[in-house]
């Protein structure tokens, strides 16, 4: 049977009433995988990032199995228990549990740092059936004997590699020396380094496993290199790589509009045919540069991650990171447009004093260290300055092809007008 709808995953219509309500039409692969399995009360280790649906995937059978069990609510108790790293993910679930759960008469409450304890204190004295916390504070008011986690029948690991990287694994020990041994425990992770298997090792009982990050995979195919080079010499790394002939048909990626416009003003003085298509070019002109780039007539593209979504052409030899993306999981997707359909494809990624955050972001993502190549030594370049008429006639010259000869001729009106 095709699962195209919740309605088809066990669950009770006091849930699927919520869902409808909220328009939740059709679950997600993990939720496919997860929700059966979890109402059978499985472990389950599931390799997914935000995005996949995740909360959904553990929130919805743990609420159903918590309401469709009698249970006496014991004061400073709670029956299931959500460790997450930080505040905010916290908040996120809790916010998620409380829509799914509009229909269930349960009780949750969410506790981390930096408030006030005195109203986490108090609305665990009556016990909850729900308690999404993160470890540090979980911990504080266990110490103090106003959390008692005796009853714990369901645990779940929210983002546990984030967690490790915070460095909660001792707070972790310490609170699961609490918990009791039987339970049903689950764990998702965005990531599945040998820190997070070991954990996962000693604590979950035959888990059912998914991961959902098929891209990942793919992208593996795809030779990936990255320099340390400073802002300012990006310019000159770009021009000195573009010397390789081999680099035939590149996408360039900025993470900015203003930032596309002027790697394409780099390019043309460095006589490297080019376009650019982003939010505020018009679409008959990302049309135009788009047919240039997919039939030959230009080597380069520069795009924004925005403008270049959906983009589909063959043979795309390089994919240059000229800065990385905001987004890590945009990284995923700009290097995904080579190497497609079984052919081999290369990225390049530059990386200056300010972007080593994201370039951690990215690597814990694909799971992979980029390696690092040595930058080649760099020309001084001229500073860009308006072109000079003697020089546009020499670019002119140089204008082989029909696009360049009309782009050529627009800024020739251009100009024109200006000077009117
Ligand atoms: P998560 O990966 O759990 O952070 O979920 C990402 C976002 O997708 C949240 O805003 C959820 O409310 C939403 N979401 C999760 N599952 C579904 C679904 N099956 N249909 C529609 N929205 C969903």
């Amino acid at each position: 049977m095709t699962i195209t709808s919740f309605h088809h995953l066990g669950l009770i219509k006091e849930l699927t009433r919520a869902l409808d309500e909220n328009n939740y039409k059709t679950p997600t692969p993990i939720q496919i995988s997860a929700i059966p399995a979890l109402l059978e009360e499985r472990d389950f280790l599931g390799i997914a990032q935000t995005g996949t649906g995740k909360t959904a995937a553990f929130a919805l059978p743990i609420l159903q199995q918590l309401f469709t069990t009698p249970y006496t609510r014991t004061p400073c108790t709670t029956r299931a228990l959500v460790l997450a790293p930080t505040r905010e993910l916290a908040i996120q679930i809790a916010d998620n549990c409380e829509i799914y759960a509009k229909y269930l008469s349960l009780r949750q409450a969410t506790i981390y740092g930096g408030v006030k304890q005195k109203a986490q204190i108090q609305i665990m004295s009556g016990g909850v059936d729900l308690l999404i916390a993160t470890p540090g504070r979980l911990l504080d008011l266990i110490q103090q004997g106003r959390i008692d986690l005796g009853s714990v029948t369901h645990l779940i690991f929210d983002e546990a590699d984030r967690m490790l990287d915070m460095g909660f694994i001792k707070d972790i020990r310490k609170i699961m020396a609490t918990i009791p041994k039987e339970r049903q425990t689950l764990l998702f992770s965005a990531t599945m380094p040998s820190s997070i298997t070991q954990l996962a090792n000693s604590l979950l009982s035959n888990p059912k496993r998914i991961d959902v990050t098929p891209e990942v995979v793919t992208v593996r195919k795809i030779k990936q290199s990255l320099y340390k080079v400073s802002k300012k010499n990006k310019r000159a790394l770009l021009a000195t790589l573009l010397k390789n002939e081999d680099i035939s048909k590149a996408i360039i990626f900025s993470r900015t509009k203003h930032g596309a416009n002027r790697i394409v003003k780099e390019l043309e003085h460095a006589e490297i045919s080019t376009a650019a298509i982003h939010g505020n070019k018009s679409q008959t002109a990302r049309q135009k540069a788009l047919d240039a780039f997919k039939n030959g007539e230009i080597r380069t593209l520069v795009a924004t991650d925005i403008a270049a979504r959906g983009i589909d052409v063959d043979n795309i030899t390089h994919v240059i990171n000229y800065d990385l993306p905001a987004e890590p999981e945009s990284y995923v997707h700009r290097i995904g447009r080579t190497a497609r359909a079984g052919t081999s494809g290369a990225a390049i990624s530059f990386c200056d004093e300010t972007e080593g955050k994201l370039l951690k972001l990215i690597e814990r993502i694909i799971k992979f260290q980029i390696p690092l190549l040595k930058t080649p030594n760099l020309p001084k370049l001229e500073p860009l300055v308006k072109e000079t008429q003697a020089r546009k006639v020499e670019v002119k010259k140089k204008a082989t092809n029909s696009f360049q000869k009309n782009k050529l001729k627009k800024q020739r009106t251009r100009l024109g007008k200006n000077r009117k």
